[in-house]
């Protein structure tokens, strides 16, 4: 039998998978193993699944019983095509797959990457392999750094790693038992990625965990570094233009953050802060251990270091004992904040989760209900956020091709996506736009003199944003 050549592998969920997707395909890259973009050419399919909402679970079940059919045909043409799914499905149902899909080959858990290729021998030798221990090592002193040329494939911006796991333990989520416990990793290993990925061509990073501010990593003077202490030194690297950091936790949000953001042109001003509810009463449940007003404290910190700041958030609807007087709170504290943008979920139970055990007490219907409320209070903010661009020249981190010729596209500082006609050579610059216009979520611009922006308007010279937001909506008659 030859031995498998082309990986196909299909994230779901959130940025983390994507990262672990990548360091996935650099692990198999020292066994013989190429990207494929196409099941059907693949020897090895690998489901990087998400457990988060029970929905994105179910997704990988659907998706298994097509591969089985694929599988099939596979044979049928002499091939083997073998099939692992990884993420955290595989972690907290790593058996319960086994029993339900005969068509999987590997089970691997999130901290166990690094032994896929054991993993895939042992189930060539012996059927099939599952690991969803939790191992002692840490994987990421194993995991191969990405070749050059992937990271240039992989364009000018990357996610890097600096934490996983979380010890906070909200009562609806999963993440404490499918990513463990809280580990940040040592500051010398990420300025070394940092290094690496700049030498290739990367202009931004963003540092991603499930808690990334919870970041404690042991520093090269042997101090603990706070995610201020690191931003600040990643900040220093040449070529790396822009800074982002992501998902962080109000209540880890510490002086060092406050004072990265007031110091350092490059880490940009746009934070996703999830709050989940405005009722304090539901954040106690919920065990977020801070109240609506300790957030808006944050946001006031935030703000008064940056005036251009703006802030995405995360919301639940429906949580087992959510009242209509609950679910308002949540409406004024959006109002309140005037976001960018935000994430808004139904509310949906996880199995092995204190919440899970909570009397439901909100309907379908009325779940489905909020959820459309506060999404069209988040969207109004959000258009008048995109439409407050129209007229300004701001920078743009231009990225790729766009999908009309001719068109490059890069975001703002505000990840909105920015595009102009002009030549690819701008891709991987900051380069001021004149915005012209708004087209659904994207702006559209033309290239400004060099002078003529900084990378968001002066503080001094500006409106704070949660001011242009509220001029904005009216303006849209909101
Ligand atoms: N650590 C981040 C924080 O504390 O805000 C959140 C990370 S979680 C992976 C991403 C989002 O999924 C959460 O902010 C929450 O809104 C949503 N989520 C988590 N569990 C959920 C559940 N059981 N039902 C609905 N949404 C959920
Ligand atoms: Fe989940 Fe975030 Fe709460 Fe941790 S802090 S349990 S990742 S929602």
């Amino acid at each position: 039998m030859s031995p498998p050549h082309k990986l196909h592998i299909k994230s779901y969920g959130c940025q983390m998978n994507v990262y672990d997707a990548q360091r996935m395909v650099d692990t198999l890259a020292g066994e013989g193993f190429v990207e494929t973009a196409s099941i059907d050419d693949a020897d090895l399919v690998i489901l990087n699944t998400c457990h988060i909402r029970e929905k994105a679970s179910e997704k990988v079940y659907s998706e298994l019983g097509r591969l089985r059919v694929i599988k099939d045909e596979a044979a049928r043409n002499g091939r083997t095509l073998y099939i692992a799914v990884a993420g955290c499905v595989a972690q907290a149902e790593g058996q319960e797959i086994i029993r339900r899909a005969p068509v999987v080959d590997v089970v691997v858990g999130p901290q166990s990457y690094h032994h896929l290729p054991q993993l895939l021998t042992q189930a060539k030798r012996h059927g099939r392999a599952l690991e969803t221990e939790f191992p002692v090592e840490d994987k990421f002193g194993f995991l191969p750094p990405p070749k050059p040329d992937a990271i240039r494939a992989r364009g000018i911006s990357s996610f890097v790693t600096v934490q996983e796991g979380c010890d906070k333990f909200c009562t609806f989520c999963v993440v404490p038992y499918t990513r463990g416990a809280e580990v940040s990793r040592p500051v010398a290993k990420i300025v070394d990625d940092v290094l690496r990925l700049a030498d290739h061509g990367v202009r931004e990073i963003t540092l991603i965990g499930q808690n990334v501010n919870a970041y404690h990593g042991e520093g090269s003077d042997g101090r603990v570094w706070s995610l201020g202490d690191l931003l600040r030194r990643l900040a220093d690297i040449p070529g790396i233009a822009r800074l982002r950091y992501s998902t962080s936790h109000p209540r880890d949000v510490d002086e060092t953050l406050i004072a990265a953001h007031r110091d350092l042109p490059a880490l940009m001003p746009f934070v996703h802060l999830p709050v989940q509810s405005g009722s304090d009463r539901i954040l106690a449940v919920m065990n977020r251990k801070h109240t609506a007003d300790d957030y808006c404290r944050v946001i006031d910190r935030f703000r008064s270091a940056r005036q251009d700041i703006a802030f995405s958030s995360d919301f639940i609807v429906g949580f087992p004992g959510e009242t209509e007087e609950d679910f308002q709170a949540t409406l004024a504290l959006v109002m309140q904040i005037g976001y960018a943008g935000a994430y808004s979920f139904k509310y949906s139970p996880r199995p092995g989760t204190p919440a899970a055990d909570m009397q439901e007490t909100v309907s379908a219907a009325e779940m489905d209900e909020r959820l459309v409320r506060l999404q069209e209070l988040i969207d109004s903010q959000q258009s008048a956020f995109n439409q407050a661009a129209i007229g300004n020249t701001i920078d743009v981190l231009f990225e790729r091709a766009a999908r009309n010729p001719g068109q490059i596209v890069g975001r703002t500082a505000y990840l909105q996506p920015a595009h102009v006609t002009a030549s690819p050579d701008i891709i991987g610059q900051v380069l001021p736009v004149k915005i012209e216009s708004l087209e659904r979520y994207s702006l559209l611009g033309q290239l400004a003199p060099a002078s003529a922006a900084p990378a968001v308007p002066p503080a001094s010279s500006q409106m704070p944003l949660s001011q242009m937001i509220d001029s904005a909506q009216t303006r849209m008659g909101a």
